[in-house]
């Protein structure tokens, strides 16, 4: 298949003004100009648009897509937990499943085509990645709260649940939930996996004072519920994830809202990821995002959805282009090529998958998006961090899922 388009950006190159991208299979073989396309004759013409990656989301919860709404703002992190573990109670594997599919059509329809999704029911998961076109990259979700439970069982049973499951498309790996829902056993073990992880790491206030203070409302709570607090009182979540060998490079660490210079240099120097959900920053009303510190620290810095459960607006959905435009507004200086990155090529290389997807590359899957444009080949890029609608196609591992309105070969 060769398609051609009136713009190609293939972010890990310039823009290309009337280029092509050349589809074999599920896989890219070739991207460059038209005047120098092989075989012409056979191009499906996709006319005025932007031909670029589907994007790369690289957090998300979808089993929470349905709670859009249900939480108004709350007073603190502590309350909202209180309110999501009341919500979940009542989801049966019906609702589950629902409310996770729904999240995953979002996602595609706005153009995001590899998902890093933290799972909470992995005897579900099967029958859901058959039943969506994304490349997923899922996280197993554990949470292991009481000094006696047996951290290292729950980390081998999951490992051994991914060494007999891999999705159709992607990967799975392990969430060591947050600092203050695990022991320090259970990270040890996790980090000895060397599986992808996704951590949820300096998220609140709460969690902040709960380890370098040891006290506050978190802390309590966590107390309360049978937690060995010994971990508590010496140090930032950044330095209690650093003593139990979780900060290495295959470590996504997910929001970072908490972070003093210390903690930048630990994630910078042990390469973690870094994944900023904008809207969900919004709605906690959490510190400024230290942005500019962890670009200029190094840290591979990533754009996230979170879930529509930290939605401030009841109408919203799983959009990285929303999330892209509020974290544009906070952030007006930062080039339109440095954001583009945050949701292509910076989580391809957060989750694995670097020359996979999150460019137009020979090799990459075939996995693109289409956006309308009349422009110049100058304005590409910041027109497509500016973008609103859902893309006019999307194409995933080949296939049209959205497919073009019309080719343009055949209007003539
Ligand atoms: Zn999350």
């Amino acid at each position: 298949m060769l398609l051609r388009a009136r713009i190609v950006v293939p972010v890990s190159q310039p823009p290309i003004a009337d280029g092509f991208v050349r589809v074999h299979g599920n896989r890219i073989t070739a991207v460059g100009k038209w005047a120098e396309a092989e075989h012409k004759s056979e191009a499906d013409d996709l006319g005025e648009v932007i031909l670029l990656p589907g994007l790369v989301n690289a957090h998300c919860h979808l089993d929470y897509t349905d709670f859009v709404g249900a939480i108004p703002t709350p007073r603190s992190f502590t309350d909202w937990i209180n309110a999501i573990v009341d919500l979940k109670a009542d989801v049966n594997d019906t609702a589950h499943c629902e409310s996770w599919l729904h999240g995953a059509a979002q996602c595609l329809r706005h153009g995001t085509t590899t998902l890093g999704n933290i799972e909470t029911r992995p005897d579900l998961l099967p029958k859901l990645w058959a039943a969506t076109p994304l490349r997923m990259v899922s996280f197993l979700e554990l949470i292991v709260i009481r000094a006696h439970s047996d951290a290292a069982q729950a980390v081998a049973d999951a490992t051994d649940w991914i060494v007999n499951h891999k999705p159709p498309r992607g990967r799975a790996g392990l969430s060591p939930h947050a600092p203050y829902t695990t022991k320090p056993d259970l990270l040890e073990a996790c980090a000895g996996t060397g599986l992808p992880m996704a951590m949820h790491l300096a998220e609140s206030a709460e969690e902040d004072e709960m380890f370098r203070q040891g006290t506050g409302a978190l802390y309590e709570r966590l107390a309360a519920a049978g937690r060995e607090m010994t971990d508590c009182g010496s140090g930032s979540p950044i330095a209690h994830a650093q003593r139990n060998g979780v900060l290495r490079k295959n470590l996504l660490a997910i929001h970072g809202n908490y972070l003093d210079d210390d903690d930048l240099h630990l994630l910078a120097e042990n390469q973690v990821s870094l994944v900023h959900c904008p809207r969900s920053h919004a709605y906690f009303g959490h510190a400024p995002f230290r942005a500019e510190a962890l670009r200029a620290a190094g840290v591979n810095l990533c754009l996230g959805t979170d879930s529509l459960a930290t939605m401030r607006d009841g109408d919203a959905e799983l959009s990285l282009f929303d999330e892209l435009r509020v974290h544009y507004e906070e952030f007006p200086d930062v080039s339109a090529e440095t954001l583009l990155q945050r949701v292509t090529t910076n989580p391809a290389r957060a989750l694995g998958m670097v020359g996979q997807v999150g460019e137009l590359a020979t090799d990459a899957f075939a996995d693109l998006i289409s956006l309308p444009f009349r422009g110049p080949v100058e304005k590409a890029i910041e027109t497509t961090v500016n973008h609103t609608a859902p893309p006019q196609a999307v194409m995933l591992d080949g296939q049209w899922e959205v497919p073009p309105p019309l080719f343009v070969k055949g209007e003539q």
